[in-house]
């Protein structure tokens, strides 16, 4: 092959995918998310040790598979709170493939939790087009390691019987070296013998990143889960992807007062934190201007 249609080749294989499909008789439906460079660069971004790049990939799968089946850009947001170690977990991901989040550590965790959060709470919330407020469920963690709680979700509160398997395999430098995530998902219809069939096939697969360490495609995987012929419904690229930026931050300070912002700019106040991405911001002088000029107009 030439040279560049091979790097071309390489590059679009290696690239963050999400690939949902459904099974022929219409039973199951399923998404694998590969998405190794994602969780780096979340790693990177927020300098994470390992116990939180996990929680935070997880959540970041997790969230990137289940909002694979929505539409454009309408996104899912998972935050989990606990009382162990980790304290926050927030996961944000769009139909379209971005996906942002962090994760933070408790300062004062109660001692001898059995998990990374301990006991606490999820909130999940889709949002939708066409709906004014997103649609929100909480319920108390199940376990406190992500992936069960999701799972929990879905099974009860939603009464979709589902099965997440959230996989990061770490170097020895402790830095995430693969990420692969699925979900399954009985559709109404689906006989509960043919459920515990699929789970039964969950419990005995291998991890999934050692399927994508032996080249597996996603698509791949999807044949290993599901348990009858299936028809891949889309494959999408995923990427750590922030919106943030200086010019939206202005306009949030923009709904301050005149005062504050003043007294802002008289402390040295300008370091604007973006905590999804960890990105940080300076304002100038100029922007401190701009700010006041903008409020004093709408003050008169
Ligand atoms: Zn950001």
């Amino acid at each position: 092959m030439d040279e560049n249609l091979e790097s071309i080749r390489k590059k679009w294989t290696e690239r963050d995918r999400v690939v949902k499909a459904i099974t022929k008789d219409g039973m199951f439906r399923a998404a694998v998310v590969h998405n190794t460079l994602s969780v780096q660069t979340a790693q990177n971004q927020h300098e994470l040790d390992p116990l939180r790049s996990l929680m935070l990939a997880r959540a970041m799968s997790g969230a990137t598979l289940m909002a694979s089946f929505l539409k454009g850009e309408e996104r899912v947001v998972l935050s989990f709170e606990g009382d162990g170690q980790i304290r926050t977990v927030y996961a944000e991901a769009m139909q379209v493939g971005e996906v942002r989040g962090y994760c933070t550590m408790n300062e004062e965790p109660v001692a001898d939790r059995k998990s990374a959060l301990g006991q606490g709470l999820l909130k999940v919330q889709r949002v939708l087009y066409g709906k004014n407020e997103p649609i929100t469920g909480i319920v108390e963690l199940i376990r406190g390691d992500v992936t069960t709680d999701l799972g929990h979700y879905l099974t009860q509160s939603e009464q979709i019987p589902s099965a997440f398997m959230l996989d990061c395999a770490y170097d020895e430098a402790d830095k995430i070296r693969q990420s692969v995530g699925l979900l399954v998902q009985a559709m109404p219809g689906a006989r509960p013998e043919d459920i515990f069939k699929v789970y039964d096939v969950l419990d005995m697969l291998d991890r999934p990143t050692e399927f994508a360490d032996r080249g597996y495609t996603p698509e791949d995987i999807l044949r290993q889960i599901l348990p009858t012929d299936i028809d891949v419904l889309g494959s999408s690229p995923v990427d750590f992807f922030c919106r943030c930026s200086i010019e939206r931050f202005k306009s949030v300070l923009l709904t301050l007062g005149y005062d504050e912002i003043l007294s802002m700019e008289r402390q040295g106040h300008n370091e604007l934190h973006c905590q999804y991405c960890n990105k940080r911001y300076l304002l100038t002088e100029q922007d401190f201007g701009e700010l006041k000029e903008q409020l004093l107009a709408k003050r008169n």
